[in-house]
């Protein structure tokens, strides 16, 4: 082999201590930078934020000394490093990219990502911030000769180290108290943007909150469900469908009065539009477990929860036939126990890829399970609707309507006019695959009494305020991400058997919903007794007349 040449054979010696140090200060500088963005947007119109600023540096560099200090040893310190170097790199190309703030629910979204998803993360951006980020610190990382020293010694200069840091730390908060102070009452969220230490303490947040679950089994609530008087007069078999729709937001939605036509096929439907509809949520992670719960965001507890039974469970309790069909990433626990599905290319080669299902697999097989229908039947279909940052991946070529799109899975690399171009486009798709269920449904009105019930599980954002895709905290959440599609149809036959009021319904329907109205009107719909029932929450109330 012939010799390298003298400078990439480059290697220095080092304590672990000065590695610890060197890596607190680069994160501190280089991989915060959306942190300190957040910050001075923040302190804007307050005090001099450069005293501020220099402040932050500090404190930001001693917790990460802090963190790695405690354990980093002559062995680990490399590994702990590295591993850290690749987590901050990653935060921070998704807050620069998307505006991601890695809180709990947005790590617990993060980790239940499947492939698929992964895939269309993937890109040169992504390759280019990391490397830059994590390559880079990592390569001279591995450089480093780690000194070997007796372990007394090892011990004074790590306490050393560490005492330094804390009174560094200290010293910062005490010097800037009055604008820190101010900062994090008023802009909690931005703490959240502190990486690599957002990610780690998010993810200890999750394995707390999991454990804690793990220990005890699902509450049962609604022990006391019945089937109320409708269900014995009912004269035909009875299906209410319950579509959860992914990432549409209320402003692009055709029947909100969106200047684009994107919904053409329901808007020749009478469905009711319920137009000011808040989700629970800003993920699935947290709306689509929190849409089937009856606390909703009202007295919203993810614990209680999680930990809990749904609406579906309730449901099957007072004799429904419950089934769930998933062309998503699960159902989060909401039909844990009950029958479920997921669509998938083994089943329906003509409308999946490696990946991905088109939406219209959903409704595969309808026809027979409303022939054979009999009782009272619950489906909830869960689409993979409008899922980012891949708009253009969700629809067939058919539904390329408004152009040109962005065909990228990097949105950085697209207008804003091919975002919401492609994003439309979903929603089309959307329209058509509802529409066509409405159709199927409407085939069948003689034979089975029918009701469909559409509501997304949280908006998106497509670049308003230099934001991308969803989950943002709720509490600073714009209205982007909290404002969501909602139709309600049923057959004749369902209206007449419930006595739904349509003028009622049609008045009720301008009024302002929530997600925290599905538990309560699912119940009032198929009359099913229990106390948890809470009537004003039901979208019925006072349009059925008993
Ligand atoms: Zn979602």
């Amino acid at each position: 082999m012939p010799p390298s040449p003298p400078g990439l054979r480059l290697r220095y010696a080092a304590t672990s201590d000065q590695l610890v140090l060197a890596a607190g200060v680069f994160w501190a500088l280089a991989c915060n930078r959306p942190f300190f963005a957040a910050a001075a947007q923040a302190g804007a119109n307050g005090g001099s934020t450069w005293r501020l600023t220099i402040g932050l540096v500090l404190i930001l560099a001693a917790l990460h000394i802090l963190l790695a200090g405690l354990v980093s040893t002559r062995r680990t310190v490399k590994p702990v490093l590295a591993l850290l170097a690749v987590v901050a790199a990653f935060a921070l190309h998704f807050a620069q990219a998307y505006g991601t703030v890695l809180d709990p629910s947005m790590l617990r979204n993060a980790l239940h990502t499947d492939v698929a998803e992964t895939r269309e993360l993937l890109s040169w951006r992504m390759a280019g911030d990391v490397l830059l980020h994590a390559g880079l610190p990592i390569a001279l990382l591995l450089r480093a000769d780690v000194r070997r020293r007796p372990l007394h010694r090892a011990l004074i200069a790590r306490a050393l180290t560490l005492g330094l840091a804390l009174a560094t730390f200290l010293g910062a908060l005490l010097w800037q108290f009055q604008p820190l102070a101010a900062l994090m009452r008023n802009h909690k969220e931005i703490r959240y943007l502190i990486a690599p230490a957002n990610v780690l303490w998010s993810l200890g947040a999750v394995l707390v909150a999991d454990a804690r679950g793990a220990a005890k089994p699902r509450q049962a609530i609604g022990l006391d469900a019945a089937p109320g008087p409708r269900w014995a007069a009912a004269l035909k078999p009875r299906l209410l469908v319950i579509v959860v729709g992914e990432t549409a937001r209320a402003a692009n939605w055709g029947l909100n009065g969106y200047a684009r036509q994107t919904t053409p096929e329901l808007a020749r439907w009478p469905v009711l539009n319920f137009p000011d509809t808040t989700a629970c949520g800003t993920s699935t992670e947290v709306s689509l477990p929190c849409m089937f719960a009856p606390v909703g965001r009202r007295n919203y507890d993810e614990a209680t929860i999680r930990n809990s039974e749904s609406l579906l469970h309730v449901l099957a309790r007072a004799g429904a036939a419950v089934h769930w069909r998933d062309n998503q990433s699960g159902c989060k626990g909401v039909c844990e126990g009950l029958s479920s599905e997921v669509l998938d290319a083994a089943t329906l080669p003509d409308l999946c890829d490696r990946d991905r299902c088109w939406d219209e697999g959903l409704l595969r097989g309808l026809e027979a399970r409303l022939a054979e229908a009999k009782g009272t039947q619950v489906l909830v279909l869960h689409m993979l609707g409008n899922h980012g940052p891949s708009y253009f991946r969700r629809y067939p070529a058919a539904f390329e309507r408004f152009v040109p799109t962005c065909r990228q899975d990097d949105l950085g690399q697209c207008s804003s006019t091919e975002i919401v171009n492609a994003y439309d486009n979903a929603i089309l798709y959307t329209d058509h695959v509802l529409a066509t269920l409405l159709t199927t449904l409407q085939a069948h009105a003689a034979s089975v009494d029918s009701a469909m019930l559409y509501v997304s599980d949280h908006g998106e954002s497509l670049g308003e305020k230099g934001l991308f895709l969803h989950g943002v905290p709720y509490a600073i959440a714009p209205r982007e991400q909290t404002q969501v599609p909602m139709i309600l149809w049923w057959s004749e036959g369902f209206g007449a058997g419930a006595k739904l009021d349509i003028a009622c319904m049609q008045k009720r329907s301008t009024e302002p919903a929530a997600h925290d109205h599905l538990f309560h009107t699912a119940l009032g719909l198929l009359d099913v007794k229990t106390a948890l029932y809470e009537a004003p929450l039901d979208l019925t109330r006072g349009c059925r007349s008993q």
